[in-house]
Order: structure tokens, then sequence, then C-alpha cells
């Protein structure tokens, strides 16, 4: 099975689910009971958009991705999120949140969702056992980091040395040196944040020409702190005997020479694959697959009943409160349109 989008449930009603099933012995067991709204994903956008239609006792029902909590769950700490003057684990952040909108009768359950349908009145949704019914959705599958896929990397994800949020993690690297991967906006954008807290900051880029906007490029090569490695890939990261990033081995693509570079944080910046793919051809997505809200707004789509907030549909902002803002606008006209046409 393809897990475009993966959507996790509790354990409890998985097996319920799984159970039924293999009774029925059908593939698609049908939910005859009617959503008035579903909303896909549990990172800020989804729990917050849970939390407010919960408490406008429409009884959501969410469906958790494969990163149940979403990509805060990946960062230690997090310090840049109103409420928490001494700062809030990541993943304690968005347990919370579940439990928030539980308390007010969010439901949440465990599925993949394959391919949607929003033609009609009702809008279905497809797993690969199962169709959900709803009358509304609210979409915030979020937007996952590429990763280099290089030994070393998952070893010290979050929290280890390597990670893909300057905003979230660079004030941990504070007098430290640093690298950076990529050769586009986000990139420039990280290392030229990072230059704040770190007394260096190496990019690395694997050609010999920044892919960023013009003025991202001037900025990051005229910054003092930042020096450009050109024409070079990151093979590994290498790790001190308490597992903690000291360091990259590089190799030149042009000479064929790898050395190591000395560093505590590898800030990964090539890109973001928004989690979109069960929409398309449904919905309008932009040339980079994230999803386009209509015009005028942040959250409707071009289909009643159907919104979107975070990541899947904001590759600008791209943080936990303006995720939470986006499902919060979410499930506020969801609920509007529920009064008056559902
Ligand atoms: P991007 O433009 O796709 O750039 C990704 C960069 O990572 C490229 O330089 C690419 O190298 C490099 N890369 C990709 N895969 C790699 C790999 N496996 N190993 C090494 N390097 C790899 O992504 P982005 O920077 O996240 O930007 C995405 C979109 O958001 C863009 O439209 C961008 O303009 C926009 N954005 C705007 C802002 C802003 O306006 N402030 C900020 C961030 C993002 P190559 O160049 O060789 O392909």
């Amino acid at each position: 099975m393809e897990k475009s989008v993966a959507f996790v449930v509790g354990l409890g009603m998985f097996r319920q689910i799984t159970k039924l099933a293999s009774q029925d012995f059908k593939r698609h067991r049908i939910y005859n009971l009617m959503e008035n709204v579903i909303i896909l994903g549990t990172g800020c956008a989804g729990f917050t958009a849970a939390i407010y239609t919960a408490r406008a006792n429409l009884q959501p029902l969410v469906l958790e991705g494969d990163m149940p909590g979403g990509q805060l769950t990946t960062t230690s700490e997090v310090e840049n999120f109103p409420g928490f003057p001494e700062g809030v684990d990541g993943y304690a952040l968005m347990e919370d949140l579940r439990k928030q909108a539980a308390r007010f009768g969010a439901r949440y359950a465990n599925d993949f969702i394959e391919r949607v349908e929003f033609d009609g009145e009702v809008k279905r949704l497809h797993s690969a056992q199962n169709v959900y019914e709803a009358k509304s959705v609210i979409i915030s599958t979020g937007a996952s980091p590429r990763l280099l896929g290089i030994p070393g990397e998952r070893e010290m994800f979050g929290g280890k040395g390597v990670t893909t949020c300057a905003t979230c993690d660079g004030a941990f690297y504070r007098d430290m040196e640093v690298v950076v991967v990529g050769g586009g906006d986000s990139a420039c954008e990280e290392a030229l944040f990072l230059t704040r807290f770190c007394t260096k900051v190496s990019l690395i880029h694997r050609r010999d020409e920044l892919r960023a906007s013009r003025i991202m490029v001037e900025r990051t090569l005229g910054h003092e702190k930042i020096e450009v490695v050109w024409n070079t890939v990151v093979e590994e990261v290498l790790a001190d005997e308490d597992g903690l990033a000291r360091g990259i081995r590089i190799l030149n693509r042009e000479t064929g020479d790898t050395e190591e570079i000395a560093c505590k944080g590898v800030f990964v910046a090539i890109g973001h694959v928004p989690n979109t793919k069960p929409f398309e051809g449904v919905l309008e997505l932009d040339e980079n697959g994230y999803l386009s809200p209509a015009v005028g707004s942040m959250v409707k789509t071009s289909i009643a009943g159907v919104y979107v907030a975070g990541d899947c549909a904001d590759h600008v902002y791209r943080q936990a409160i303006t995720a939470a803002g986006m499902g919060c606008q979410a499930a506020i006209e969801c609920e509007r349109w529920l009064a008056e046409e559902g």
C-alpha cells in the first residue's frame, strides 16, 4: 500500500476496525455515520481545528498521521510558542493539544487516506479498508522535510545535532559552528537566521550556483559569518562518543576530495514535500504541490465545506503558531458553513 498520506488512530479503535473488517470479509467498510467534520492530520493545525470544532459541539473525527503530533514531536524544546516563558517540550505540547481537543469531544482514529471524492454533497475519504463520509473536511496533513538519506542523519535527528528548522532549534547552537545543507531560499534563510547565534555557518551546496532568489543570494554571500562550500555533498554526519553530532564528512564533486568539517549542528534545508498526494486532481495545488487556498481566503478551497490549514498549504511561514492560527480559521469557517448549509 502506498502511504501517500498516513493517518493513525488510537490503538483500541484500530483493533476494533481490523476485527470488524475481517469478520465481514469485506475489503471496504463504509462508515454509515455521516460525520459533521473529519480533520486530517494531528499537527498544530489539525489539533487546533479539533479544539475549535469540538467546542462548537461538532464532535470531529480526527484521523492521525503516520507522524502523530506532526513535526513538533521531532524537536526537543519549543521556545517560540506563545505562553511558555521557559519553553515547552514539543512532544508534550502536542500531547496537551490532543487531550484538550478530546476533552471537548474530539474522536481520534488511525487510517491511511489514499483517495478523496469531494464532488457530491457527501465528502468521501477512502483508505485501503474503509470509506469515511463527512459533511465537511479540514485538511491539515502537513509537509515533511526532505532529508539527505545519509548515515548518521536519522540517528542524530531531533536533539542530537541534526535538524530541519533553524527557527525552532537555532538558539541551542549559540556560540557554536554549524552547517546548513541546501542552496534554495530555505537554506539561505536558515543560514542567515543562524548567524544571530552561531560563530560560523558553512553553507554546503551541491552545485556552483545558488537556487535562491537574488536578494537572498546577495545577503548570504555578503554575510561575514557565512562561508559557502560549493560543488559539495555531505556523505555522513559524524557522532562523538555520546552520540551527538561532532561534524560531517563532505565530498567535493569536482575534485573527488573528501574532508571533515567540525560542527555541532547540521541544518538540512533541501526543501519540503507537502503531504497532498490524495488531493491531486481534486483540489488546486501549486507547482510545488502545496494546496492553494481560494482567492481571498487562507483556508477555504474551491470546494464548499473543504478547508486547508497548516504546512500542507503554507510554504512561507511554516511555524507551529501560524499552523495553529490557520487551524482556528478553518474551524470557524467550517462551523459557520455547517450552520448555514450543513
Ligand atoms: P528548493 O527551492 O527546492 O531548494 C532546495 C535546495 O536543496 C536546492 O538548492 C537543491 O539543490 C538542494 N537539494 C535538494 N535535494 C538535495 C539533496 N538530496 N542533496 C543536496 N542538496 C539538495 O526548496 P526551498 O529552499 O525549501 O524553497 C521551496 C519554495 O519555497 C521555493 O519556491 C522558495 O522560493 C520558497 N521559499 C521562499 C522563502 C522566502 O521567500 N523567504 C523562504 C523559503 C522558501 P539544487 O539547487 O542543485 O537543485
